[in-house]
């Protein structure tokens, strides 16, 4: 192993993975290497027990906006074509039906309008208006115990791509991990990033040093920490949003069942999944709570959180502001409760039930050390909550901060994030972006094409 290196990525979750697979496999860029603190790749947010496994294509997320969805339907395509060509056994994911669910009159129109006015219909041609008896075909719990009166309307595709991004992510570095050039650091924590005359001078726990021309820090909720330590993204701070999940061991649903957004509600709307590896638990949630660490579980990160939170008046006055609101406070209040013992699953049963009715009580159980963070961004300058994820670019260096959907558009940011890593390089190395477009979203099926006539098995694995 050496310890110089044109780029260096810190981070192994499927941020760092995916840039260095594109780094290594589409560039000439001669030495890379990829530095991860756990012994493992992706054992935080992007590890499959830890996030809702969703590839978010922006066809069924009714919080998205018409713009947002076309930004991020491109980098679920790619990431699909990649599992499509890589992955035909379905081990790193499977591929089930995939619906958002309108329930009532209101509902019913609201959707409506969605796909046929505000043009979701027209961006995604295998999207399909589905009603009551199609509905139950796919997903019978769905209907069950229902007042037969009562309007329904679903928004229906087969490109219901649940994905184990821990496993993606770990495939990514298995492609690319012997070649020359490449070295992949695991266990290795970087204590600290700094900008020398040439480049950077990264420093391990442990007292090792490496050195690079361009740097990556694809860190998840730790990049604005590495930021803010360079001088970097001080106006921000972070809302670290702590999702958890319940689960019915019976299987209740064949694929992903999302319910309409609740209005002016930054987070998704609870959702019903079969898990990715066994089609027989289906898991409902997340829960949003609000936390002080950065990492699930390890209070450890508490001293990490107080380090982006900036104990400043800006810092208050933003977060005061922005959970004050009359839509977020009761929510975040609700979503304490859900994590109490024995009354959290009562609590949490009505969203359950919005999607299968029938489920009682004794049916869910807390999925214990399931779940992880969404670092979500606060912009303390104009004291608001950014959704999506947040990109801060300095002098030779990028920092990653990467709340949903950052798995799914794992791949467009490292396509970005090559350029822009070429440009840092002053231009000596070229990117081959047809290649990595022909490995990936060229093979995305398209509407039409034999694959997507393929009916969609209950369970595919
Ligand atoms: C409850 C929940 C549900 C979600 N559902 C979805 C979904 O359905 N679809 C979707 O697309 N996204 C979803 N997300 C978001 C998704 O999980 C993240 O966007 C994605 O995992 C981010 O990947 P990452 O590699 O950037 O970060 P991470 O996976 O967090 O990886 C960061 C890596 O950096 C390493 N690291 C940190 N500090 C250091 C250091 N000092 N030195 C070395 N290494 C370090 C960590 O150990 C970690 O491996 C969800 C997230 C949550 C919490």
């Amino acid at each position: 192993m050496k310890d110089t290196y044109d780029l260096i990525i810190v981070g192994g979750g499927i941020s760092g993975a995916s840039l260095l697979y594109t780094v290594a496999s589409f560039t000439d860029v001669e030495s890379v290497a990829l530095i991860e603190k756990e012994s493992e790749i992706a054992a935080i947010n992007s590890h499959h027990t830890n996030n809702s496994q969703t590839l978010h294509f922006g066809d069924i997320e009714t919080n998205y906006t018409l713009e947002k969805a076309e930004e991020v339907k491109e980098g679920a395509e790619m990431l699909a074509g990649y599992l499509e060509d890589v992955d035909p056994e379905r081990e790193l994911h499977s591929k089930r039906s995939k619906m958002v669910l309108a329930v009532g009159d209101d509902e019913v129109e609201e959707l409506e309008a969605r796909y046929e006015d505000e043009g979701f219909g027209d961006l995604y041609p295998k999207l399909d208006e589905i009603g009551r008896d199609e509905i139950a075909d796919l997903e019978p719990k769905v209907v069950e115990g229902r007042d037969p009166d009562e309007e329904m309307l679903a928004l229906q595709t087969p490109d219901g791509y649940t994905v184990d991004y821990g496993a993606t992510a770990q495939s990514f570095v298995d492609a690319v991990a012997e070649e020359t050039g490449v070295d992949v650091h695991l266990g290795t924590a970087v204590e600290d990033v700094r900008e020398t005359v040439d480049g950077f001078l990264v420093t391990t726990a442990d007292g090792d040093k490496f050195e690079s021309d361009a740097a990556v820090v694809a860190a998840g909720c730790h990049s604005l920490q590495f930021a803010q330590k360079m001088g970097y993204g001080e106006e921000l701070s972070l809302l670290p949003v702590a999702g958890s999940f319940f689960v019915a061991n019976e299987g209740l649903l064949n694929g992903k069942v999302y319910t309409l957004q609740m209005k002016k509600l930054p987070f998704a709307a609870v959702h019903g999944d079969a898990e990715v590896h066994d089609g027989d638990l289906t898991r409902f949630g997340p829960t949003a709570k609000v936390v002080p660490t950065l990492e699930r579980g390890d209070y450890d990160t508490i001293r990490d959180f107080f380090d982006v939170f900036a104990l400043n008046v800006d810092s208050f006055a933003s977060y005061t502001s922005i959970l004050a609101d009359r839509v977020l406070f009761p929510y975040v209040v609700r979503n304490l409760v859900y994590d109490l013992p024995a009354v959290g699953e009562r609590a949490f049963l009505p969203h359950v039930q919005k999607v299968v009715p029938t489920v009682e009580s004794g049916d869910i159980e807390r999925a214990e050390g399931f779940g992880g963070i969404r670092p979500q961004i606060v912009d303390t300058s104009e004291r608001s909550l950014d959704m999506g994820e947040a990109k801060i670019t300095g002098d030779g260096i990028v920092f990653n901060v990467t709340p949903s959907p950052g798995a799914s558009t794992c791949l467009k940011n490292a396509m970005r994030d090559t350029h822009q890593v070429l440009e840092f390089l002053d231009g000596e190395y070229e990117f081959d972006e047809e290649a990595f477009r022909d490995a990936t979203i060229g093979n995305f099926p398209r509407a039409g094409s034999p694959t997507t006539k393929q009916p969609i098995a209950a369970d595919d694995d």
